[in-house]
């Protein structure tokens, strides 16, 4: 199963904007721009929500079916491991393999050697078509490398020959992700991770590496924008040389997670795409949901009081709901409204200052984040939410498919 040069992840946390989505990816292919649809849900908001990755795949099958899509389309099991993996199998097609948290930790000597012995060839300056200047590779690089992320990789290839093992293999797509750890891998690392991933015999079709900059969920970059040019430059001329030099797969691509509203790195990222020839995945979650408040604001009546609602407690849990997220949001909460305040708002005032429009002066990217990780008082709500959601449908799929369209595809992929 190949994955296609440009593919977008779309979240869906409850699972009622899968036609939505999809429309804002017909609307690119009827520009000539193709991209495919992976929808992706991790094992966090499965438990949050309370939906199970059958019905990511139903609501993707019906959206597709609907809409009449003929091209691929993907159901990725987001962010999973060894341990929770096995819910997984049977509805995904797509596996990204979050080895994070074994960055760092001590891995076997005997597998250390081994993999200084496969990467001994490489001591000295390599030059690698794409990147400005040499790499100086010394011995004290492979061990500091391979100590810091074998573990990690291998631990990513026990997944990944298992989900072989329950599924056969070349029917599903492979990512592995090391984004959510602390520091940006350089160049050098990234080279290296992938020598031990072709090691471990994971045909990765994606790689999520860690970017310099924050990643702030469903707001802009922040950070050094030419830093990230360089170092994603880089990242695509060390895969095309990974691809040659270790065997792995010729579509293998770069994924960049959190990526959806983050703006001010898509005109680089667009320049980098467009003068390497590289493919992209482009993987956005929460997006989806803040258009779905933003539809409910705009419907006004029961609606707008939901958006409301779900405001007034986001405040009251705002720690419970912050914690998990604290490495990828900046809540100033000095400049968030009262929820008093809020109650007085009109649809419009509501929807412009959650809507991720920079220009407008109502935008609160403070209030953005908080109801960006405040979609677990809407699973709470539980029916009240999701009759909302149906009764609104054409106001909230039309916020959804403009979201993805006009600011994201249309940034990144058209032009
Ligand atoms: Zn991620």
């Amino acid at each position: 199963m190949n994955l296609e040069k440009f593919s977008i992840g779309t979240g869906d946390r409850f699972a009622h904007q899968g036609k939505a989505q999809l429309a804002a990816i017909i609307k690119a292919k009827q520009q000539g721009c193709n991209i495919v649809p992976v929808w992706n849900k991790s094992n966090r908001e499965h438990s949050i929500i309370g939906t199970k990755p059958a019905d990511l795949k139903k609501e993707a099958d019906a959206a597709v079916k609907a809409l009449g899509w003929k091209d691929s389309y993907y159901i990725d099991a987001d962010h999973i491991n060894l341990s929770n993996v096995d819910g997984f199998i049977d509805s995904s097609n797509f596996f990204t393999l979050d080895v994070a948290d074994y960055i760092g930790l001590k891995c076997d000597e005997k597998d250390l050697k081994a993999f200084i012995a496969a990467n001994k060839k490489f001591i000295g300056t390599i030059e690698i078509p794409g990147i400005g200047g040499k790499l100086n590779i010394t011995q004290n690089d492979l061990e500091k490398i391979g100590g810091k992320f074998l573990l990690a990789v291998k631990k990513a290839g026990e997944t990944y020959h298992h989900i072989i093992e329950k599924k056969g293999s070349n029917n599903f797509v492979t990512e592995v992700s090391v984004d959510e750890s602390n520091l940006p891998q350089s160049p050098t690392e990234m080279l290296f991770i992938l020598s031990a991933i072709a090691a471990q015999k994971i045909p990765a079709q994606t790689i999520a590496p860690k970017f310099t900059g924050r990643f702030n969920k469903g707001v802009d970059y922040v950070g050094d924008v030419k830093q990230f040019e360089k170092e994603f430059n880089e990242d695509i001329a060390v895969i095309n040389f990974a691809i040659k030099e270790f065997g792995l797969p010729a579509n293998l691509k770069l994924s960049v997670h959190s990526g959806s509203d983050k703006f001010s790195i898509y005109t680089p990222i667009k320049k980098a795409l467009k003068t390497s020839g590289a493919g992209l995945h482009l993987k956005t979650a929460g997006t989806t949901w803040l258009e779905e408040i933003i539809g409910l604001a705009l419907a006004g009546g029961e609606g707008l009081d939901i958006a409301k609602d779900v405001y007034r407690q986001a405040i009251e849990h705002f720690d419970e709901l912050c914690g998990p997220y604290a490495t990828v949001i900046d809540i100033d909460k000095a400049k968030l409204p009262s929820p008093d305040e809020v109650d007085k708002w009109d649809s419009v005032k509501y929807a412009n200052t959650l809507r991720h429009d920079q220009k407008c002066r109502d935008y609160n990217l403070n209030f953005r984040q908080l109801i960006h990780v405040g979609y677990k008082i809407a699973a709470k709500m539980g029916s009240r939410y999701i009759n909302a959601l149906e009764k609104y449908e054409d106001t909230i799929a039309k916020t959804v498919t403009e979201n993805i369209y006009d600011r994201h595809i249309k940034r990144i992929f058209l032009d």
